[in-house]
């Protein structure tokens, strides 16, 4: 695989007794309207690193970004209801600064005390956490005595709070970010074939780079989801209502004449409905068979079994992006097959990105996959081989 393998120093390398620590961490995390977290995984998933830092004296520092304030302070993205969950989880005192730098927040972490954790406030109520901005790290920095980057889903970002700030601490990986690492580089770096790519989901524009790059070192790669409308269409099939990127139609095109194309597998029969809706009237057709003014949202029953097929006799599967509007029941089926097909391969299966780990989840499965990234951006431009800024930066180890 033409990705890069990192081997980073992480918290087992460094003393951190006494310490404040300083932890970049992912808390964003999905909520309901009052703002309550719905959605455990990605706090549960920083647990292995807080707890260990916590048994050994330290004294915990998290920041994180939650949703898009733009650089204002606007309180309904406000990280202070995740400090109760916290307690809770770690069975630890955990305060909240209602500011991320400046003095306040230096009085906070200057008087924990070891076994102690203060959760910051959003670091995106600053703009100047995604320019990476100079002054901006180093204020974080006098939070910590050393820095510990936990939020592989956030990575590929070169934010302040993620590579600025690596430029004032000593810095290493948290134990999550460690797996995800190690994980892939288990996983890939020589993997069993055959390797099976599955992409799906609706954005082309984010994985068109992910699909050139994997096509010369995969033996299949399933294409499902809108991205197959676009393909189908680029084509030449009519596609009737369907969700399709025209402005990648051309690239797709070109990509279909090349050699390696022949290693792309597109749907032949889709589920295609009347509307965008869950009680749309719908009905199974053939790619050349949408009725006018139609759209496909699912794959077809024989694509499903093709693509099941292929994915149970894998070696390695690589999943990204659901297979249809699977949020809609019945919509959700050509997704749900192919998370239990991950499930009965008796290879390794990889899966990211946050769609398809609610497919996951919603089938059951999560048991069964051999690697659950928490990335979904970064895992996607991980495997397209570029760098993650937010890793670089880190202590190599030796
Ligand atoms: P992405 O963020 O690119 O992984 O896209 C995920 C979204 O793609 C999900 O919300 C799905 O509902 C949507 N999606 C998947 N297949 C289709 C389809 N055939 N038509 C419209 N949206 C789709």
């Amino acid at each position: 695989m033409s990705i890069v393998f990192y081997h980073k120093k992480t918290i087992r390398d460094v003393d951190v007794v006494g310490k404040r620590v300083l932890v970049r961490v992912d808390y964003n995390v999905p909520r309901d309207e009052a703002g309550n977290v719905t959605d455990l995984t990605r706090i549960n998933g920083t647990l292995p690193t807080l707890q260990y830092l916590l048994k050994r004296g330290a004294k915990v520092v998290l920041m994180s970004h939650l949703g898009r304030p733009k650089g204002e302070k606007n309180l309904k993205y406000s990280l202070a209801n995740l400090a109760p969950v916290l307690q809770r989880l770690l069975d630890a005192p955990v305060a909240f600064c209602p500011d991320c730098v400046g003095a306040e927040a230096e009085k906070m972490a200057n008087d924990l005390q070891p076994g102690e954790v203060l959760l910051l406030e959003n670091l995106r109520f600053y703009k100047e956490e995604e320019k990476n901005d100079d002054a901006f790290a180093e204020k974080l920095a006098k939070l910590g005595d050393l820095f510990v980057c936990d939020a592989f889903g956030a990575v590929h970002r070169a934010h302040a709070s993620l590579v600025g700030v690596t430029k004032y601490l000593p810095a290493v990986a948290g134990f999550l970010l460690e797996k995800d690492l190690v994980m892939m580089r288990k996983l890939l770096a020589d993997p069993a074939r055959p390797v099976v790519a599955v992409m799906g989901g609706a954005k082309v524009d984010d994985k068109i780079g992910v699909i050139k790059n994997l096509l010369p070192n995969v033996d299949r790669l399933l294409i499902g989801g809108a991205m197959a409308n676009t393909f189908l269409y680029a084509l030449g099939y009519d596609m009737g209502a369907s969700k399709i990127s025209l402005d990648y139609v051309d690239l797709v095109r070109d990509l279909m004449k090349k050699d390696v194309a022949k290693k792309i597998v597109l749907p032949e029969d889709l589920v295609a409905a009347a509307a965008f809706a869950p009680d749309a009237k719908y009905r199974n057709v053939a790619v050349n068979r949408i009725p006018s003014g139609w759209m496909a949202l699912d794959m077809g029953k024989n694509t499903v079994r093709t693509y099941a097929a292929i994915v149970e006799s894998a070696q390695t599967v690589i999943w990204n992006g659901p297979m249809g509007v699977f949020e809609m029941p019945v919509f959700a089926r050509g997704t749900e097959a192919i998370a239990v097909a991950c499930a009965k391969c008796q290879g390794a299966t990889i899966v990211g990105g946050g769609d398809s780990l609610a497919a996951i989840d919603q089938a059951g499965v999560g048991y069964m996959i051999t690697h659950i990234s928490t990335g979904g951006g970064s895992t996607l431009e991980y495997l397209e081989g570029k760098h993650l800024p937010g890793v670089e930066v880190l202590q190599n180890a030796r």
